[in-house]
């Protein structure tokens, strides 16, 4: 059987100091006829990842408003993550071959979890999170010679907007039998995807968890004593997966030239890897090669990922927060920063865009030089990294809490089921 993952109970109710009894109302009445529903979330990993995430709040809020909603994990091994992982590869735009074998395996594994969903019975909506576990319902009406009752939504998180052709090519037929497809951003949808009704939904973040609370200062000041950081003196932070599409290489470059304008500045590199993430550990190893002999630079490891404590501390205590994904369907870890009011500067690509307005509520960067000149002013100029940090917050308050993420699947949920 596929694998259940339990949550932590939340209730909508506590969210009301944050959004506003407003909010709370409108989602217990999008709810209401949802009642009893019975909901899957399918994905590819409990620990370590965006998706896991946002399905740690959004699945017990969904459950305390009524609906019935589980969050099951696919079956995989070594052998299917990597395949996976280079699909996602060559989705971003990386060359990659997908191989015979390579199709076969990620057949294998679609099939093992088409069957082990066969038994569980019918759902009333099904979301389906990213390539990963993509194909099990092409492979259900096969096996079952008549269309999955339910109705089925593929959730991609990707930025999907220039993929490999060969890649999308196989993978699009699995994904186009599919009812709905939900995207971050429209732009991410290819021209000649045909069938599903689709849905921009950006993600977003947890407001009440442990790592988005704030922390009072005696806190961070500890956690950062215990990494042997100087909360004396300026950071730089970042955290991800370790990911080659994370550029972990690139923000140590920049770091280089920012010590010379600063040399009393201190780079923090966070991050792990996730169960579905077979590159993680390698992408680790080469970064903390690539920073040794270069002074004032800390770079911290988890299996699943650094716990949240460590990064809220971190999160909240840096000088400034960067990003510099190559490529983003969105970056949490943005929407994170920004809501503990840090100047962020990130790379200029499409899911950070959305989050991040040049010069108002942080930079986005495309050379070397522009993010230098970014990281040093903020680092000059403490007030402009104030009002970015605090318009930052207001945006997220806006656009990018789980809240509002979940109005948006209760609203698609009452639009499909008519
Ligand atoms: N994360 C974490 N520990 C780490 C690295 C990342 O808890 O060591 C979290 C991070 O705070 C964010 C999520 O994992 O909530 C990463 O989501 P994002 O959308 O930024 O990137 P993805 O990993 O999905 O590409």
């Amino acid at each position: 059987m596929t694998e259940c993952v339990l949550t932590h109970r939340r209730s909508v109710d506590e969210y009301t100091p944050t959004v506003g009894e407003e909010c709370i109302q409108e989602l217990r009445e999008l709810a209401e006829p949802l009642c009893g529903a019975r909901v899957l979330h399918l994905n590819a990993t409990a620990a370590g990842g965006g998706v896991a995430e946002i399905l740690k709040a959004l699945v017990p809020l969904t459950c305390d408003l009524g609906l019935n909603a589980e969050w099951r994990i696919l079956r995989g091994a070594d052998e299917f993550y990597k395949v996976s992982k280079a699909l996602h590869n060559g989705l971003q735009g990386m060359p990659i071959q997908l191989k015979s074998h390579m199709k076969e395996i990620w057949l294998k594994y679609s099939n093992l979890n088409a069957d082990l969903l066969n038994s569980r019975g019918t759902y009333d909506f099904v979301v389906v999170h990213d390539p990963q576990p993509a194909g099990v319902l092409r492979l259900l009406h096969q096996k079952n010679g008549h269309r999955n009752p339910g109705i089925w939504i593929w959730r991609c998180h990707l930025d999907l907007s220039t993929p490999r052709p060969d890649i999308w090519g196989f993978l699009k037929p699995y994904v186009e039998v599919y009812d709905a497809a939900i995207f971050t951003r429209g732009e991410y949808l290819q021209k000649d995807f045909q069938g599903p009704r689709c849905f921009d939904v950006p993600p977003g973040i947890d407001p009440l968890s442990i790592k988005n609370r704030l922390l009072d200062d005696r806190e961070v000041h500890s956690i950062l004593l215990r990494y042997g950081v100087d909360p004396g003196r300026p950071f730089i932070f970042m955290v991800s997966r370790f990911d080659p599409w994370k550029d972990f290489r690139g923000v140590i470059d920049i770091f280089g030239s920012v010590k010379k304008e600063f040399p009393e500045v201190q780079l923090v590199l966070a991050g792990g890897g996730a169960d579905d993430d077979p590159e993680a550990w390698s992408c680790y190893q080469r970064t903390a090669a690539y920073a040794q002999g270069k002074s004032d630079i800390h770079i911290l490891w988890g299996q699943n990922g650094v716990s949240s404590p460590e990064l809220n501390a971190f999160q909240q205590a840096a000088s400034v927060v960067v990003q510099k994904s190559i490529r983003e369907g969105f970056g949490l870890v943005v929407a994170e920063a920004l809501w503990k009011s840090r100047p962020v500067v990130a790379s200029d690509v499409a899911g950070i865009a959305l989050q991040i307005s040049h010069g108002e509520t942080g930079y986005l960067a495309r050379s070397v030089d522009e993010w230098v000149e970014a990281i040093t002013s903020l680092l000059r100029n403490r007030e402009t990294a104030a009002k970015f940090g605090n318009a930052g917050k207001n945006v997220v308050q806006e656009k990018f809490l789980i809240t509002r993420c979940l109005r948006d699947y209760l609203k698609i949920f009452r639009t499909l089921s008519g």
